[in-house]
């Protein structure tokens, strides 16, 4: 069994995301970057599976700028077969992703795809359920848990209130959860090691796709600054303050 797995090169979980000063956008210039987190949980999830000897071969592809060849690496440390990397410096929106991830679909032919829920930076969740449907394909999103037992999946996903179990035919694409599994850091042997191993380069051109981007930004707002906190004398005062000032009860 064949699985691709998606990893996108975003701004790091712990930097404080600023805003741009003509609001057009967020600052990326000088800013830490690295492997979105629901990504990493992916990447996990192949590699467990390949451990197990369910999947033969894991590859990891990343789209967009030189940079994400660093991606690439990091998933291939902790323990992805080889890579793919579709370079552009174009941005790339969801449908243009699901595009390019079904055209190396078609080329590799893999069993299972599996995509984060969501990109961290763009907040979309959209990618896995698009490519589900470009390739006709069944899909399992907002996975907790993944179990493969005669070519079909069960994928227990994580919704409001509870859990749904479900069946699903091969091929499928997966989107992670956050309670999937906890990603484990590579070993400074497998960082070496992952020098060597093959990265495919391909431009969107050479795909066939069309990754021009159907959106446009229009402005990018900072979140209203949070109005401090404030010491109460007695609880009469905080019934009173969440009564007339928040208007909360
Ligand atoms: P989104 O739909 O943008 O929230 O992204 C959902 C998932 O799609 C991410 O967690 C990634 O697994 C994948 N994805 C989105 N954009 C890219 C990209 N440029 N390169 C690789 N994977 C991506």
């Amino acid at each position: 069994m064949k699985v691709v797995v998606a990893v996108k090169r975003v701004i790091d979980y712990n930097v404080k995301v600023r805003v741009k000063n003509d609001e057009s956008g967020i600052e990326t210039v000088n800013v830490k970057m690295s492997m979105n987190p629901f990504d990493e949980i992916a990447v996990e999830e192949a590699i467990r599976l390949h451990e197990a000897g369910i999947a033969t071969e894991v590859i990891a592809v990343s789209l967009g700028e030189a940079k994400c060849a660093e991606t690439i690496r990091t998933a291939l440390a902790m323990g992805a077969d080889r890579g793919i990397h579709v370079k552009t410096d174009e941005e790339l929106q969801p449908l243009a992703v699901a595009k390019l991830l079904k055209a190396i679909c078609e080329k590799e032919k893999p069993d299972m795809v599996i995509v984060g829920k969501q990109a961290i930076d763009d907040d979309c969740s959209q990618t896995g359920q698009m490519l589900a449907a470009l390739m006709g394909w069944a899909q399992g999103t907002f996975a907790s848990k993944v179990e493969i037992n005669d070519g079909k999946a069960q994928i227990t996903r994580e919704i409001d209130g509870g859990l749904e179990t479900v069946e699903l035919s091969m091929p499928i694409v997966v989107t992670t959860d956050l309670r999937l599994n906890e990603p484990r850091y590579a070993s400074l042997p497998n960082i070496m090691k992952a020098k060597k191993k093959q990265i495919d380069e391909y431009s969107p051109e050479d795909l066939n796709i069309d990754a021009t981007p159907r959106l446009k930004t229009l402005r990018v707002d900072e979140p209203p600054p949070r109005k401090g906190g404030g010491k109460v004398a007695d609880v009469a005062e905080l019934v009173d303050k969440l009564k007339n000032e928040a208007g909360v009860i």
